[in-house]
C-alpha cells in the first residue's frame, strides 16, 4: 500500500490567499457550523442570484445557536431577497453613467474612483454591487493601462481611491504595479483604499503589504468598512495597528442595516470599538436601493434619530456623518 506523506508545508497557517480559499461558499455549511441546520428550510434557492462567500475567521465572530446573529445577517441568503420592492433598481448607485475611462469611475471633484478588482472575500447581502458586471469593469491587467493614462493625464486629480470589488483581493505585487503607474503623475497626493479585508480577513494585511504601503510617496487613507462591533476582534486590532504603523489614516465606513445594527447602544458600541483600534468612524451610509436589500433598509427619520441619539451619547468625533449616495449629485448627499 502507498501512504501518500504529508504535504510539505508551503503556507503558513496565517496565509490571506489560503485562507481566502477556503472561505465558506455553501449556505448550508454555514449553518451547520453555527449549529442552525433548521433554517436550511428557508434559504432561497441558487442563493437568490449572489453567492454566499464568508471566511472562517469573520464566521468564528458569530454566535453559534443564534439565527439573529448581526454578523450571520450580513451574508446569509434570504427569502426575503426575492422579493419584489418598488425603488430597488440593479444599479442603485448610478455607476453605469459615470464611466470616466475604463475601469475609472468620477463623480466628485478632485476624486478618481478604480475599480481595482472585481472580487471581494465575503459577499455581503446589501452590497450595491450585487447585479453590477463590475467582473468585466475591473481597471485589473491589460486594461490598467487605460484607466492609469486617464488619471496621470487628469491634473485636477488629488486623490486616487481604490475601490471594488475589494482592492486588497489584488496580490500586493499588482497593487504595486498600480501605485508604480502613478509616480509620474505628481498631482496625486493622495492614495485612499476602500476594503473591507482588513475587517473579515486580517491576515492580508500581511508585512508584505505594510512594506509596500509604507513605501509609497503619498499620504494614505484607508477606508475600513465594519457594521457591528462584534466584527472588530483582536485580529482586527491587530491588524489595524500595522497599517497606522505603515502610515495609513484609518477611517470607518458602515452601512445602516435594520436588524443587524440600527440601534444606538450598539453603533455606539462600534464607535468606541473603532477608536481603540485608531480608527475613526468616517460615514454612515443609507443602504443603496439595491434589488434584493429593502429588508435591511431604516427609514430616514428613524437614521436621524439614531445618529441624534449617538450625538447625545459620544464626543463628535466618534459621531459618523449620515449619508446617502445620490446619482447626480457633487459628494454623499448629508440627511
Ligand atoms: C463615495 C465615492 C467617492 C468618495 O467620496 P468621499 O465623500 O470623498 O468619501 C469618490 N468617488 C466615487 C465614485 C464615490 O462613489
Ligand atoms: S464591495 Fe464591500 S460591501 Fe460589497 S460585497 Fe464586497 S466587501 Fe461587501
Amino acid at each position: 500500500m502507498i501512504t501518500a506523506s504529508p504535504a510539505p508545508a508551503q503556507l503558513s497557517p496565517a496565509d490571506w490567499r489560503q485562507l481566502w480559499r477556503e472561505a465558506v461558499t455553501d449556505a448550508r455549511e454555514l449553518l451547520a457550523l453555527l449549529g442552525l441546520e433548521a433554517l436550511a428550510a428557508r434559504l432561497p434557492p441558487d442563493d437568490a442570484g449572489f453567492a454566499l462567500r464568508v471566511p472562517r475567521g469573520f464566521v468564528a465572530r458569530m454566535r453559534p445557536g443564534d439565527p439573529h446573529d448581526p454578523l450571520l445577517l450580513q451574508v446569509l441568503p434570504q427569502l426575503a431577497e426575492l422579493e419584489p420592492a418598488p425603488g430597488f433598481v440593479r444599479d442603485a448607485v448610478g455607476d453605469l453613467g459615470a464611466r470616466a475611462a475604463h475601469g475609472v469611475l468620477q463623480k466628485y471633484a478632485g476624486r478618481a474612483l478604480l475599480i481595482a478588482s472585481g472580487s471581494c472575500a465575503v459577499n455581503c447581502r446589501y452590497c450595491f454591487r450585487r447585479h453590477f458586471p463590475y467582473a468585466e469593469e475591473i481597471a485589473a491587467a491589460a486594461r490598467w493601462r487605460e484607466a492609469l493614462a486617464h488619471l496621470r493625464a487628469d491634473a485636477s486629480l488629488s486623490e486616487v481611491i481604490l475601490s471594488g470589488g475589494d482592492p486588497l483581493s489584488l496580490s500586493t505585487p499588482k497593487l504595486a504595479e498600480l501605485t508604480d503607474g502613478l509616480a509620474d503623475a505628481p498631482h496625486v497626493r493622495r492614495l485612499r483604499i476602500h476594503s473591507r479585508l482588513p475587517v473579515v480577513l486580517p491576515e492580508r494585511v500581511d508585512d508584505e503589504f505594510c512594506a509596500w504601503l509604507s513605501g509609497l510617496g503619498l499620504r494614505k487613507v484607508v477606508v475600513l468598512h465594519a457594521n457591528h462591533p462584534a466584527e472588530l476582534d483582536a485580529g482586527v486590532a491587530a491588524a489595524c495597528g500595522r497599517l497606522r504603523e505603515a502610515g495609513a489614516t484609518l477611517l470607518n465606513q458602515s452601512v445602516l442595516l435594520r436588524g443587524v445594527n440600527d440601534d444606538a447602544a450598539v453603533l455606539a458600541a462600534l464607535s468606541e470599538r473603532l477608536f481603540e483600534a485608531g480608527v475613526l468612524p468616517y460615514y454612515l451610509h443609507q443602504l443603496d436601493r439595491v434589488e434584493g436589500a429593502a429588508h435591511f433598509e431604516v427609514g430616514d427619520d428613524r437614521a436621524r434619530a439614531l445618529v441624534e441619539a449617538l450625538r447625545a451619547r459620544l464626543p463628535g468625533y466618534l459621531v459618523p456623518r449620515l449619508v446617502r449616495e445620490v446619482a447626480g449629485d457633487a459628494g454623499k448627499r448629508p440627511l
